[in-house]
């Protein structure tokens, strides 16, 4: 990760960071009404393969440099078990709860990445179909206006709601964010990208 730990890149990145964190809170507040996240819900911190490119990967270790020793430990640990989990796995897609998530919260809650900044919203673009944030079959986030049989969002359920902000999905998919366009705009590069969990390989 030696091209991304430039002073420079990080300064630049976390200008990125402001921008996108400005966004997503005007998206959260403009959905208030789905949106059930609350503290010490964790739920979407596990069962997934956390997508991260090298530059967010090299940013999230700068959080754990600053951690006490105790937590690094554990985080050590976790990385170790998971690694271990993920070299005996059979399947095609490992998935996993985070290692950095420790004692329900995220332990690097500044500097985690794109992906887990945007949990919770309907990612939506011109080339996807909506996608629903998964906690909506557990009561979550937009369980309100889902039918359960149908997995969706209907009209039916949105006008028994009573709600007058209609739901949104956002331009959110972690390809676009992570687009060249940004790379251009905020000069940064986010190098390769695969799971979290591999950068520690
Ligand atoms: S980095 Fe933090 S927010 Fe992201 S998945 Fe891990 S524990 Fe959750």
């Amino acid at each position: 990760m030696n091209n991304h730990n430039g002073r420079n890149m990080f300064e630049n990145y976390e200008k990125y960071l402001t921008f996108l964190n400005s966004e997503l809170e005007k998206f959260f507040t403009a959905q208030a009404p789905y949106i059930f996240c609350k503290r010490g819900c964790s739920k979407c911190c596990q069962n997934a393969e956390f997508p991260y490119s090298e530059l967010e990967a090299a940013y999230l270790c700068r959080g754990f440099k600053q951690l006490d020793e105790n937590t690094q430990n554990i985080i050590s640990n976790n990385i170790n078990k998971i690694k271990q989990e993920k070299a005996a796995f059979k399947g095609t897609k490992f998935l996993y709860t985070c290692p950095f998530l420790t004692d329900n919260a995220c332990s690097v809650y500044q500097y985690r990445g794109i992906i887990c900044r945007t949990f919770g919203l309907i990612a939506n673009d011109d080339s996807e179909k909506a996608k629903l944030p998964f906690c909506f079959s557990e009561g979550l986030n937009y369980s309100n206006v889902v039918d359960l049989e149908k997995n969706q969002i209907t009209q039916e359920k949105y006008i028994q709601s009573g709600i007058k902000t209609p739901p949104l999905g956002y331009n959110i998919s972690y390809d676009f964010l992570t687009n060249p366009k940004f790379e251009s705009i905020f000069k940064i590069n986010f190098g390769g990208k695969k799971p979290l969990i591999d950068w520690f390989l």
